[in-house]
């Protein structure tokens, strides 16, 4: 088997080839060619961790394998990052395993590939504003990830916490792009697309704040009671996910479904859109895609950065 290092994977996978690989399997999941197995999440009742798996298998890519790993939020004290995650590709030939690969990077880089692939297909036509929620860890990779797929001429964005908009300002500077910090009701009349990426428990960006043409990727909420937007923004949407299933339990979508704003039935997976069997935008004002973070995901950034190890020299090789 291949082990490719946490270390190296910051000088192996871009953005772009994320995007690739995420576009890929989320037409592979659309086409039934992929499918994710039942997420296990365990409360391990040790260091207050978190932990669990989530894996798939991509018949298309022949990508077999899973994520395991979760949450330590003690980890900080040890100099440690709390999201921590190691991804496992078995060989769906024979079963063997195949690779062990480094996941917190390729966590993040796929996450805001997913984001990419929602806006590439669905941002208003000339979209000029990118509107961003939330300044965490996450978001400065979706402003990275966003800005190799649309030409944006500004950045605009809020954060519950505004002393940490300092990387918001600092990562649009890095892409060439003003920025300006504004309130919630500017960012959603002025922005063309939003992306929101926060840990919030009630909806932040609400109906009265959203004019115009307008594309939300909702990447926040990957939980039970997690919620970014108001339902009834929601309610008038164009809807997009990447897995139905988990958008309508996990993601944003399960408050406005669980209130009977939205049948589920509603939902268009995105991989549709790129395969060309759903129009995608067509005349809807509002289209939100519900990024919930699936294990095809993993596999697939997993399985391009095994291979650019490969052609680079640098994926170890161990005898198991
Ligand atoms: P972070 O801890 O670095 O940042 C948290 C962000 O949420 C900040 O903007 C902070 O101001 C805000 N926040 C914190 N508590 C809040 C509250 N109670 N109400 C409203 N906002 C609050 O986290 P991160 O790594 O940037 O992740 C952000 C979110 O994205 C998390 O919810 C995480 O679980 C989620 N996430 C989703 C995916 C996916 O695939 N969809 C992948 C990774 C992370």
């Amino acid at each position: 088997m291949y082990v490719v290092a946490e270390k190296d994977i910051a000088g192996l996978m871009t953005p772009e080839a994320a995007f690739t690989a995420i576009e890929a399997v989320f037409a592979a999941m659309a086409s039934r060619k992929a499918y994710n197995f039942p997420v296990v999440r365990e409360a391990i009742g040790h260091q207050d961790a978190l932990y669990g798996f989530k894996g798939g298998f991509d018949a298309a890519g022949l990508t077999l394998g899973l994520k395991a790993g979760g949450y330590w939020p003690h980890n900080l004290e040890r100099g440690l990052i709390n999201h921590q995650s190691t991804v496992f590709l078995f060989d769906p030939e024979t079963g063997r395993v195949s690779a062990a690969v480094g996941g917190n990077l390729l966590t993040a880089l796929r996450t805001a590939a997913a984001s990419s692939v929602s806006i590439k297909y669905l941002a208003p036509k000339g979209a000029k504003v990118l509107g961003m929620i939330g300044a965490g860890h996450q978001s400065a990779f979706q402003l990275r990830a966003v800005a190799k797929v649309h030409p944006f001429e500004k950045v605009i964005g809020w954060n519950p916490h505004p002393e940490m908009l300092g990387r918001l300002k600092d990562t649009a500077a890095e892409i060439g792009l003003p920025f300006e910090a504004v309130e919630l009701d500017r960012l959603g009349s002025e922005a063309d697309v939003i992306i929101s990426i926060t840990s919030a428990f009630a909806p932040l960006l609400l109906d009265a704040h959203v004019k115009g043409p307008t594309h939300i990727a909702a990447m926040g909420t990957d939980t039970k009671g997690k919620q970014e937007l108001d339902p009834a923004l929601v309610a008038r949407a164009k809807l997009f996910a990447d897995e139905i299933a988990q958008s309508v339990t996990i993601g944003e979508f399960q408050h406005a479904v669980q209130q009977g704003l939205v049948a589920e039935s509603a939902i268009v997976q995105l991989g549709a859109v790129v395969n060309g069997d759903d129009p995608g935008r067509g005349d809807a004002e509002v289209t939100i895609f519900d990024g919930t973070g699936v294990g095809l995901q993993d596999l697939a950034v997993a399985a391009a950065v095994v291979e650019l190890a490969q052609q680079k020299g640098i994926a170890q090789e161990v005898a198991i």
